[in-house]
């Protein structure tokens, strides 16, 4: 299978096995659900045992998932080019769960400036209570490892990041951490194992919410992390257990069935969505366009270095105030207005000035900053929609 590219493998993963009576499969897994696992005879259960101790994955209880579970761990390992793969319930539960698994009290974090915003939560409301110091870092310093405190253990990052789509330098970041012992996670929902590669390039961890582009469909919550170290496998595996995170065989089988038209999704997403830049750039009430595929993007260069693609996702700031966009985002047809992305359809969110404030990438302070998700609809009925959304604006 290897031999093939990853768009082919994608497909064909997890078919059915078949019947070894008749010869005869349906295409796809079903959703095997489960709590209770049952042993067929106390031997049965002890040779599973033996077989878990191993570092096979024997299934005792409904927890951790069955065949289809495994099916989407195969998926996502394939995606990621890693080993271990861990299902949890959300994005923000597998970032949790990163966290929760490799510090301790007493111990120090890099994360960079650009995250995703409830990472501020997660510190604000639990880190600070375990006595877990962080420092947010600019992708523009110009050296990180003098942040670096003989208690930090994790630099956590996010490439592009949120909101502004920023490139991070991955592989000298992970130089970095690799020469002063400090875990490197990533999280890569933007680049979803197809588009970014961060094992690759030098992670440790790469964290994705399956709840976008993996799912699709605007319709699970999904999260997962995938690592090739053994020991921070175990060390994951040990803490999910512990907190006990499960995810349920039906969501597991809609991104399984979401999962398999991504290629081709996200080859539309990123096409329509330089179709709208080229419509962007040449509007007068368009100051900026945040976007590293497309070329004027001062992230552009590290984006062809070291992505194999791009998506829908996209912002763009305006020349106006941010008060003055919102008459632009009401005005809107066919954009939801919804926090997410990744799903088939588009959306739209006006940030405002408070969530930009933390991230030292933004320096256009004044100006409306709108992220759109450019979604599968014919581009030229997108393109309408802003056009008449922009004449919205009344610039005082
Ligand atoms: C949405 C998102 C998450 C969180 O995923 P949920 O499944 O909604 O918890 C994490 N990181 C990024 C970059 C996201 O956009």
């Amino acid at each position: 299978m290897s031999k093939h590219h990853l768009n082919t493998r994608l497909l064909h993963i997890d078919s059915a096995e078949f019947d070894p009576q008749t010869g005869i499969a349906p295409v796809s897994l079903p959703a095997i659900r489960t709590s209770t696992v049952r042993f067929k005879n106390l031997d049965v259960l002890d040779q599973a045992m033996v077989r878990r101790s191993q570092g096979e994955r024997v299934v005792s209880y409904g927890i951790a998932g069955l065949d289809t579970h495994r099916a989407l761990e195969e998926v996502i390992t394939t995606l990621e080019g890693g080993t271990y793969c861990l299902l949890n319930p959300s994005g923000l539960a597998s970032i949790h769960l990163a966290f929760m698994s490799i510090l301790k009290s007493g111990d120090h974090v890099l994360v960079s400036d650009n995250v995703y915003g409830p990472v501020r939560v997660m510190h604000e409301t639990l880190l600070k209570k375990l006595n877990i110091e962080v420092t947010y870092f600019s992708a523009a310093h110009p050296d990180p490892a003098a942040l670096i405190r003989p208690n930090t253990r994790l630099m956590y990052v996010e490439s592009p990041g949120s909101l502004l789509m920023e490139m991070l330098d991955l592989p000298r970041l992970a130089k970095i951490a690799r020469a002063h012992n400090l875990v490197l996670a990533i999280d890569n929902t933007w680049g979803a194992g197809m588009l970014y590669q961060p094992l690759a390039l030098g992670a440790d961890i790469s964290v994705i919410a399956g709840t976008k582009y993996i799912n699709g469909h605007s319709d699970v919550m999904l999260g997962a992390i995938v690592t090739n170290r053994e020991d921070l496998a175990r060390q994951i595996h040990t803490t999910q257990y512990a907190v006990g995170n499960s995810v349920s065989a039906d969501d597991i089988w809609l991104a399984l069935r979401g999962v398999k038209t991504m290629a081709v999704r996200l080859e539309h997403h990123a096409r329509s969505a330089l179709q709208v830049c080229e419509f962007l750039d040449s509007h007068p009430m368009v100051s900026r366009i945040y976007f590293p595929a497309w070329e004027k993007d001062p992230g552009h260069a590290l984006w062809k270095r070291d992505c194999l693609g791009s998506n829908g996702l996209l912002s763009v700031s305006l020349n106006c105030k941010p008060e003055q966009a919102k008459a632009f985002v009401n005005a809107l047809e066919l954009f939801g207005i919804g926090f997410s992305w990744g799903g088939f359809e588009s959306l739209v969110q006006w940030v405002g000035p408070a969530a930009l404030e933390p991230h030292s990438y933004w320096q256009e302070p004044g100006k409306a900053l709108i992220r759109l998700h450019i979604g599968l609809e014919n581009v030229e009925d997108l393109v309408q929609d802003l056009t008449q959304a922009l004449d919205k604006i009344e610039v005082s």
